[in-house]
């Protein structure tokens, strides 16, 4: 796996290599606790400073999401798809047509280097990933179209709700649902007799699609779209990405209007079949995706850990929370392995910190590349 695969890296938490090369391979364990400096009081919890009333909160972009398809700058290189075996009958994503728009790389003054301008390092290798963005946002560039970051997959809303096997995009009644991926239906209804979560009536009026690639594993891969409103595609059409399905409704469990978007791999009907989509959508260009694990020292996966990612080194952006899957009702990626993900940052360098009752227990930077997923593991002494 290469993610598991070390490039020799040295992690060297000094603050000139931050404005050095890209060097992050986070394998390091903060084994003395840092005094509590101006960080993260033990009472410091994601939720209560920014509840404008709901559990949908969220932080929204700061920066414009671009369009639908905006793509990789030119010198990125897809990775990985070459190596996955599509049906027979699929069709290449329509990456091959897309017209990637300009790149511009950000431009960043780092601190004590002002007027300098300066562009990001070069990808590190033992901190990338194979991604496989083979989606595109279920909801239009017009309307909300990135996930509601306060329950995010694998999360539970500080406890509130039961462990969230999807992601939420938070539109009003009506705001049209699109196919994520070339894909043919292969379930439109309700799920009042056919299960497809814990129990019936869970997703309400739903849509799962069956796509024209294979995950990592040679699985099929599906997406499922809940608590619609209305449906206005059948059992057995083909759909193409980008095409509208659906309109967002508020059927089913919902507490209110939001598409809730799954990605399933091997068992469509199965409810603990399900990864993390966020690893398979496009970020908005110059966005990135952070994903890691989270671990004790033995290598053994925790759950339920609150990770704050926060702006450094002069970056833009904003600060995040990241939470390790709750339990294993939900999964790591087949190629990853993950048990956490925080996806649309802005690229940049991040503080990510883990803390405990003040005491840091894990504390390094990462520069995020865009366009992609950056990989972090953090090991929790
Ligand atoms: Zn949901």
């Amino acid at each position: 796996m290469m993610k598991r695969i070390f490039a020799g890296a040295v992690v060297i938490l000094t603050a000139a290599l931050i404005v050095s090369a890209g060097f992050f391979r986070l394998n390091v364990a903060v084994a003395q606790p840092t005094a509590p400096t101006q960080i993260f009081l033990a009472t410091n919890t994601p939720y209560p400073t920014n509840t404008p009333g709901s559990l949908w909160d969220m932080f929204p972009p700061t920066n414009t999401p671009g369009s639908l398809w905006d793509m990789f700058p030119p010198t990125n290189t897809p990775r990985a798809i070459a190596s996955l075996t599509p049906l027979a009958s699929a069709t290449p994503m329509a990456m091959a047509t897309m017209q990637p728009t300009a790149y511009i790389p950000p431009t960043f003054t780092p601190e004590g280097l002002a007027g300098a301008t300066w562009t990001p390092p070069g990808g590190d290798p033992s901190t990338q990933i194979a991604d496989h963005y083979y989606m595109s946002r279920p909801i239009g560039s017009s309307d909300v179209n990135y996930v509601a970051w306060t329950y995010p997959y694998g999360g539970t809303a500080g406890g509130r709700l039961q462990v969230h096997h999807g992601v939420d995009l938070v539109n009003n009644t009506g705001t049209p649902v699109l196919a994520a991926a070339d894909g043919v239906v292969i379930y439109a209804g309700d799920d009042l007799s056919t299960l497809f979560g814990p129990y019936n009536n869970y997703y309400g009026n739903m849509i799962v699609i069956q796509h024209s690639f294979m995950d990592a594993s040679g699985s099929a891969v599906f997406t499922l779209y809940g608590h619609l409103n209305q449906i206005e595609i059948a059992t057995g059409e083909g759909v193409t990405a980008g095409q509208r399905i659906a309109t967002v409704g508020g059927t089913g469990i919902a507490q209110g209007p939001h598409l809730h978007f799954e990605v399933r791999v091997g068992n469509p009907y199965d409810f603990g079949a399900t990864r993390n989509p966020a690893l398979w959508i496009y970020p908005y260009n110059t966005f990135g995706t952070l994903a890691g694990t989270v671990t004790d020292a033995s290598g053994a996966l925790l759950y339920d850990v609150s990770i704050i990612v926060a702006p450094s080194g002069g970056s833009t952006g904003v600060t995040r929370y990241a939470f390790s899957y709750k339990d294993n009702t939900v999964n790591g990626d087949s190629v990853f392995g993950e048990n956490w993900v925080l996806g649309d940052i802005p690229a940049g360098y991040y503080t990510v910190t883990v803390s405990n009752n003040g005491v840091v227990l894990f504390r390094d930077t990462v520069y995020v590349q865009p366009n992609r997923s950056t990989w972090v593991d953090i090991t929790l002494s």
